[in-house]
Formats: C-alpha cells, structure tokens, sequence
C-alpha cells in the first residue's frame, strides 16, 4: 500500500500538529491584533509581528468551499474515492481546510455547519479533519 503524502512538521509549524496529536486544533494567534490566522506563518499576516503565540480553537465552523476528488492523484486516495475536501472558515476567523467525513458528497452545501474531527496517521501525524455537526 503507498503511503499518504505527510506534512512537513518544523519549528514553525510544531505546536499546530502537537495539538493535533492531543485532538485539538491549534492555530497561531497574534496577540498584538487579538486574532487568529492561517495559513501558519512565523510572523503576524495582518500587522507583520513575531513571534506568534498558539491557543487552541473551537474547531467548529461552516464549510465555504469544497471539492469532491473522484480521481486518485495519489495512488494512496484509490480506496477512498470519492472523497471530499472542505474549507471551513472557523467561528474564530481563519479559514482551514480538510477531509469531510461521513457524509454523502452530494449533500454538503454552503454554510454547512462542521466541527473539527482528527485522523491519526502515525506517532508523529494526526491530520485535523472535520464532519458535520449539528447547527447550533
Ligand atoms: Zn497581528
């Protein structure tokens, strides 16, 4: 079986997948601007300030965008077809992206409301995914 493509952890992205590890979603925070932001960045996108700090999020949100792959690009994705990626844009601001698990992808629509799940790939990975959830 190949392996799935794996992220790339490093100084500056660690405490995002360490917080994976423990099945909480971690993002940077710039306490300067009071935000959150994604995608990772060393220094603060909006006001250009570092370091960052990280505190954890809700990990729920709505989906705003999503693809269903129907084609295996990595011959990993062969057994899962299809298979759906969402961005979800997080009650806290940050719009991240992920796996949709279970459910049809003929039923996922705009605003669907989803909450972060996680998939253990290893001792090192566990990839943030997410589901649907409830509207609260
Ligand atoms: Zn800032």
């Amino acid at each position: 079986m190949s392996q799935r493509p794996q992220p790339r952890i490093t100084d500056d992205n660690r405490p995002h997948w360490e917080g994976a590890r423990e099945g909480r979603l971690v993002l940077p925070y710039c306490e300067a601007c009071a935000r959150f932001f994604y995608p990772i960045s060393p220094f603060c996108p909006f006001c250009l300030k570092a370091p960052v700090a990280w505190k954890p999020v809700s990990g729920r949100g709505r989906v705003s965008s999503w693809v269903v792959f129907h084609k295996a690009f990595y011959p990993y994705f062969a057994d899962r077809l299809p298979y759906v990626v969402v961005q979800v844009e997080l009650e806290e601001g940050p719009r991240v992206n992920g796996n949709l698990f279970g459910l049809d992808p003929g039923s996922i629509r705009l605003g669907l409301p989803v909450e972060a799940t996680f998939e253990r790939e290893g001792a090192e990975v566990t990839l943030p995914q997410f589901r649907a959830r409830a509207a609260p």
